[in-house]
């Protein structure tokens, strides 16, 4: 289905962004990755899908290296069909105990590179297919987007910011084949979340399975995580034709979190 189009997933070497990576590849996209640690495992994980794909190690914090980014996808592979804004970043403190450089940090990563990232993909996007116009951007924010919990200031903040964000890019290009949503994940057990059930496992004194149950019970009705693979299958959704005026949905895949 995506056959010569190009998709550029941000914080895409682990956890979701590389499962909507692999989703994306799976339907013959050309893939761009970003993020740090681990290069080469995911860029054979997507090769081996039979899709071409190139990597960009762009600080997602800093506006030059997103516009490098931006710029190596086009060289790379002509321009941005499908821009997956997911980079991201937790911490955990109260307010008054929260250090403001992480404060910083997280509306960097969390929501300014999405700003970034989509204004400078939008001109190609609008000169697509004889001009009429085609692209995808896909927000990853949270359903702390929608919600809140205790001692996620800065988190919360960002991803009702990306919603907003979200729904204003959508409306600007409303009338054009380029349409923005946003997917507000639950749950999920990536590298993010797994430092949350060590820190529960140690403040309360139990197994990694016994802590995963509790961070569960606080808030996911379902008792299961949401996985990389179902979100990458919703990520695959929004970009086919069917999903053509679905505009500015934030979309929760949560077991049940937001519905209470
Ligand atoms: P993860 O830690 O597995 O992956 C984060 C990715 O972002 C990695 O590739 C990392 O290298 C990259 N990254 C971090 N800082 C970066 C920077 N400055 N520049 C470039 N890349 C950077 O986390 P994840 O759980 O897969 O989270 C991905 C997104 O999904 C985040 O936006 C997160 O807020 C969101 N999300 C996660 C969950 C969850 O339960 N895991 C739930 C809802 C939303």
């Amino acid at each position: 289905m995506l056959k010569g189009k190009t998709a550029l997933v941000t914080g895409s070497t682990s956890g979701i962004g590389l499962g909507i990576a692999k989703a994306l590849a799976a339907q013959g996209a050309n893939i761009v990755l970003n993020g740090f640690g681990n290069i080469e495992g995911p860029k054979a994980e997507i090769s081996a899908l039979g899709a071409s794909v190139a990597y960009h190690g762009a600080d997602m914090s800093k506006p030059a290296e997103i516009e490098a980014m931006v710029g190596f996808a086009a060289d790379t592979f002509g321009q941005v069909d499908i821009l997956v804004n997911n980079a991201g970043i937790q911490h955990v403190a109260r307010i008054e105990d929260f250090p403001p450089e992480r404060w910083d940090a997280i509306i960097a990563i969390n929501l300014s590179s999405a700003f970034h990232a989509t204004r400078l993909v939008l001109p190609a996007m609008k000169t697509a297919q004889q001009g009429k116009g085609w692209g995808r951007i896909i927000n990853i924010a949270s359903v702390h987007g929608l919600v809140a919990s205790a001692e996620k200031s800065a988190y919360v903040a960002a991803k009702h910011g990306i919603v907003g964000l979200t729904k204003v890019t959508a409306l600007e290009n409303a009338t054009t084949g380029i349409t923005c949503n946003a997917i507000c994940p639950g749950w999920v057990l990536t590298p993010l979340v797994q430092k949350q059930v060590d820190a529960k496992a140690a403040a309360l004194g139990l197994s990694n399975e016994e802590a995963k149950k509790v961070l569960l019970g606080e808030k996911e009705p379902s008792m299961h995580f949401t996985t990389p693979q179902e979100l990458g299958a919703l990520a695959v959704f929004f970009c086919s034709p069917a999903a053509d005026n679905v505009r500015g949905v934030a979309w929760n895949m949560d077991g049940g979190w937001a519905a209470q």
